[in-house]
């Protein structure tokens, strides 16, 4: 399976174009830092397939969206956070800004609840 968009900011760091530090890498997905990262950790999951956003991702790929959800709980426990936060912003009102789809992992500190 393939796809990626050539203007799309996630699909040029799973191609190496533009640097990301990188956490995890998988068959179906790429994990790196968050360029401004709002936790100790947090990390982005992404998958290699260009999909605007988790539900559309799940629709055409079932199988990367049950591998990027299962590679996320791996990084939190790998960084040693049994308990985080996963987060899949879902359209611009909801605060989405990069439309490829991608898990935001966030662990070690206090999360408040309603979020912002
Ligand atoms: P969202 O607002 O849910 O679409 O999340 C997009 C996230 O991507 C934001 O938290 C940004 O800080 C992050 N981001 C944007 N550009 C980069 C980059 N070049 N490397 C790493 N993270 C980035």
């Amino acid at each position: 399976m393939s796809g990626t968009d050539p203007d799309c900011l996630f699909c040029k760091i799973v191609a190496g174009q533009i640097p990301a530090e990188i956490v995890s890498e998988t068959e179906h997905t790429v994990a790196f830092r968050d360029i401004n990262g709002q936790a100790p950790t947090h990390v982005l999951v992404v998958p290699r397939l260009h999909a605007p956003d988790i539900a559309s991702l799940a629709v055409v790929a079932p199988d990367v969206a049950a591998s990027l959800l299962l590679e996320t709980r791996r990084i939190a426990l790998e960084a040693g956070h049994e308990a985080y936060r996963l987060v899949f912003n879902t359209g611009a009102d909801a605060g989405q800004s990069v439309f490829h789809a991608h898990g935001h992992v966030l662990a070690g500190r206090d999360l408040s609840w309603p979020p912002g």
